[in-house]
């Protein structure tokens, strides 16, 4: 039998995160958990109260009133707030922003590391975050900080959105993935940054399958566990 093991993919919006840790989450057969998503919910609790975004004190005062859990299933994780199945709702470019803005509160964060650390401690893991290498996970036996020029990020964000039927023009995703970068590299806590020893891993030119091979080298060679 082998240990556990777990693999921290941090990176900005856009350089397909999930995509890459579903993929590879269902080829080791290991637990994906998008924390994200899991921002996401809280940004969408305190737009559905009429929060502000910027209003610290209110969003700091609704946690208590909040349960954010992850649920597994075969068609992929599913997040419940307060035990409803909000996985459609976070997916809006509204949802984005307000979990970008959330995520800076620390107590916020605060609220959610617990969670996220028993996730890894009870079985394998691929989870993808801004600062699960440097944070939440510090000793992953696997970092990777995945990232991709801004351009090539909005490209994939916009097709999304786009399939979805959102009415989003490229022009304005591109604005929306800056915005959310500067706010996510800028904060004073968990700023998104690169692990010291983090793979560093750039698939501006790469498709989602080339991504999804290297990510897997990368993990055989720390580890030593194949697809
Ligand atoms: O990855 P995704 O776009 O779903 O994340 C939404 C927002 O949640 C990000 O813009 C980021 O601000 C925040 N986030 C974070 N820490 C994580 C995951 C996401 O601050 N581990």
């Amino acid at each position: 039998m082998t240990n556990n093991f777990a693999v921290a993919l941090d990176g900005p919006s856009g350089a397909g995160k999930s995509s890459v840790a579903k993929a590879v989450a269902s080829r080791l057969g290991i637990l994906y958990v998008d924390t994200g998503a899991m921002y996401r919910a809280i940004g969408l609790a305190v737009l559905r109260q009429g929060i502000g975004e910027d209003d610290t004190a209110g969003i700091v005062h609704t946690l208590p009133g909040l349960s954010v859990a992850l649920r597994h299933a075969v068609d992929g994780q599913h997040v419940l707030l307060n035990g409803k199945d909000v996985s459609g709702e976070i997916r809006t470019g509204q949802a984005a922003q307000y979990a970008s803005k959330v995520s800076a509160v620390p107590e916020v964060r605060a609220f959610l590391l617990d969670t996220q650390r028993a996730l890894a401690r009870e079985q394998s893991v691929i989870m993808d975050g801004r600062d699960i290498g440097t944070v939440i996970l510090p000793d992953a036996e696997v970092k990777i900080f995945l990232t991709a020029r801004p351009e090539a990020r909005a490209k994939r964000r916009y097709q999304e959105l786009a399939a979805r039927g959102e009415p989003v023009t490229l022009e304005s995703v591109l604005a929306d993935i800056e915005r959310r970068d500067e706010q996510d590299r800028n904060r004073p806590i968990a700023p998104l940054r690169q692990a010291g020893d983090a793979v560093l891993l750039d698939n501006s030119s790469l498709d989602l399958e080339g991504t999804i091979r290297e990510v897997l080298r990368i993990i055989s060679e720390k580890t030593g566990v194949h697809s």
